[in-house]
């Protein structure tokens, strides 16, 4: 099938199906098989084992992923933070250095901070909508430049199109973390950036059952992250590629959903008089919103607020939502709330956290397919039991 005249929707479900089918199977079988025959006449990279990221499931999910974002290329990892570290580690060698915005997700922060540094390679941080203040930190050195879509917790929305020009113009690799949009939303490849990554435990597996990553790009530079991560051993296990693709095949309808139920409970909160800020790219308040607006097909499924009535309320808050689980990570069916100051950032040290703007009492949402009204309900009735 021609991948590239057809919908995303269309592609969500049929991209990547084998063709011939599997003995007429619908589905992609689970292939539970460790290798396959094999006499040696090939490269090692070739072997089919699943440590190779080369079995039938591997390639099932993979040709949906990068005909998602009209890219060559995909590779599936077995966790997000295995996407991000074999991808920045196959970019960057030592002597090199690295421009990257400095809010995002706590893991990759920790990851760059905490052990770039010990394998020879430097860092420096970026204001991400600020492009006239990233040459002055470029370095003969600097290899790459490394983005959040919509940053973690606090719904940034870098100059995106400031940071692809950029990295063409000085020869760097654009990687790019499009977690929070999706494909759905945002597909950076066609926008210029070299490296899209997921964390496809999230919106991409979208049922919360399955950790997965993966990297989004030219086939030459994926090709060279799948060397890096055979030898580093990342690999999805075959039933996780199943998982993720079974999810996937739901991708399209679920983010339109979270779209619209995210909308419409940022706007409820923004106007309640017990919460005091809402970041979400959606409300036109949100310093990015026109740039969100022209480049996003929608505005996401997540978004972070904070009381007026502090810590005490925000905790009574949180205990009283009756639909969303109180739980770290997002993008499942299903609402979840979290202080990412608890979880997600809490390796950071708490001044570099409230430098960022990330206070202890922000509340993160990932907002599920619920019914908007029963979530607006529900967030209300908190609301007012916080007080
Ligand atoms: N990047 C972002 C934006 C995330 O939100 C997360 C997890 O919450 C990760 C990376 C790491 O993903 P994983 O937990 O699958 O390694």
């Amino acid at each position: 099938m021609s991948h590239t005249r057809k919908h995303l929707d269309t592609i969500a479900v049929h991209a990547g199906t084998p063709t011939p089918r599997v003995l007429g199977a619908v589905v992609t079988p689970i292939f539970q098989s460790a290798m396959y025959e094999d006499d040696g006449a090939g490269a090692y990279h070739d072997i089919r084992y699943i440590r190779l990221n080369n079995t039938p499931n591997h390639a099932a999910v993979q040709a949906k992923l990068a005909a998602l974002e009209g890219a060559e290329a995909a590779l599936v990892t077995s966790s997000g933070m295995a996407a991000i570290t074999t991808a920045l580690l196959t970019v960057l060698r030592a002597g090199d250095h690295l421009l990257i915005q400095n809010s995002l997700y706590g893991g990759t922060h920790a990851f760059v901070t905490r052990d770039l540094e010990g394998l020879g390679i430097s860092f420096s941080f970026i204001a991400d909508d600020d492009p006239g203040s990233w040459e002055a930190k470029l370095t003969p050195a600097t290899r790459a430049i490394y983005v959040e879509t919509i940053s973690n917790p606090l719904m940034r929305v870098p100059d995106l199109e400031a940071v692809a020009a950029f990295a063409k113009k000085h020869g760097l690799v654009s990687m790019i973390d499009n977690t929070f949009a999706t494909p759905v939303n945002f597909r950076p490849v066609e926008r210029g950036f070299d490296l899209s990554l997921h964390i496809a435990t999230k919106y991409l597996n979208g049922h919360s059952y399955v950790a997965s990553g993966a990297v989004v790009g030219a086939e030459g530079l994926v090709g060279r992250i799948k060397y890096k991560l055979d030898h580093l051993g990342g690999s999805l296990d075959p039933h996780a590629c199943f998982l993720l693709e079974r999810g996937m095949k739901t991708l399209a309808l679920r983010v339109r959903r979270q779209n619209e139920n995210a909308q419409k409970l940022a706007s409820a909160l923004d106007a309640h008089a017990a919460v005091a800020r809402v970041h979400y790219p959606g409300l036109v308040g949100h310093p990015a919103h026109a740039r969100s607006a022209r480049l996003f097909d929608g505005m996401g499924g997540m978004l972070s607020l904070e009381l007026a009535g502090g810590l005490g309320a925000t905790d009574r808050f949180m205990h009283a939502l009756t639909i969303p689980a109180v739980a770290p990570s997002l993008g499942g069916v299903e609402s979840l709330v979290t202080r990412p100051a608890l979880t997600s950032h809490s390796d950071l040290p708490p001044e570099e956290r409230r430098a960022l703007g990330i206070t202890d009492s922000l509340v993160r949402v990932s907002v599920g397919i619920e019914a908007a009204d029963d979530l607006v309900e529900d967030f209300e009735q908190a609301l007012s039991r916080a007080a």
